[in-house]
């Protein structure tokens, strides 16, 4: 297996990894229905209602069944994985669920640490080029300090005039591209995004230093699959 075909996850950024996941879609309850099952070791019981998006779900301790669906849901969902503290071989299992490729217990090569190697299942993924992710997603809040640090180091004053910098009292700089320069707004779209002259295609004109949230996307073949990238061929 390629080193490039897989990622290492302690067992703490295995369950942030999971949660990340939960967050990030719509409520996934097909899934989460599963995933219960997983960790159960008859301490939750869950039930869904025929064409409802939410669960029912009872943990012990609980005095009866609580109906959780949308954010409450996925809330519950987190604290749920939390507090079952798996073992590496049922984290696997859930991690094998929630990407949507194979996941097993392994070890971290330098530390010996125990975690979760997951295959990141993006062989065969090919770059279509059709600019879908650069004008629909909302990457804008992704950027990092270490992105925004990168570009001062370079002398990049033409992406650095794209990106929003906020502060508050006490706290780490926030930062936000694609900010319309010198205003508040987040741009229509990404100002280096070019079509392709007579193709139905799109370049991107910072590609050697386009931002880290850019540069990894997708992680995944879910995904990919989950926020209509067609690198697939889907
Ligand atoms: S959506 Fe996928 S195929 Fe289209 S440009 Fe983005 S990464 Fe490439
Ligand atoms: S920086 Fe490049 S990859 Fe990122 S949104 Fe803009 S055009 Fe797309």
């Amino acid at each position: 297996m390629l080193e490039k075909d897989s990622v290492f996850l302690t067992m703490e950024q295995a369950i942030s990894a999971v949660c990340l996941d939960f967050r990030q879609y719509e409520s996934q309850v097909l899934l989460f229905s599963e995933i219960i099952g997983v960790l159960s070791k008859g301490d939750i019981i869950a039930r869904r209602e025929m064409g409802k998006e939410g669960i029912w779900i009872r943990r012990t301790g609980d005095r009866k069944m609580r109906w959780l669906e949308g954010p409450q849901l996925i809330d519950g969902m987190c604290d749920i994985l939390s507090d079952s503290r798996p073992d590496p071989s049922v984290l696997a299992a859930v991690c094998a669920r929630v990407f949507q490729t194979r996941a097993f217990p392994d070890k971290d090569p330098t530390t010996g640490q125990p975690g979760i190697r997951i295959l990141t299942g993006m062989e065969g993924f090919t770059c279509r080029q059709c600019g879908k992710c650069c004008q629909r997603l909302d990457y804008h809040n992704e950027v990092t300090a270490g992105d925004v640090a990168y570009w001062e180091q370079a002398g990049r004053s033409d992406v650095l005039e794209w990106v929003g910098a906020f502060e508050k009292d006490g706290q780490a700089t926030i930062y936000r591209i694609w900010m319309k320069p010198g205003t508040r707004t987040v741009a229509e779209t990404c100002p280096f995004l070019q079509k392709i002259s007579d193709e139905n295609k799109w370049i991107c004109r910072i590609h050697d230093v386009k931002p880290r949230i850019c540069r990894e996307y997708p992680v995944s073949r879910k995904h990919a699959v989950m926020t209509g990238c067609p690198g697939f061929g889907n």
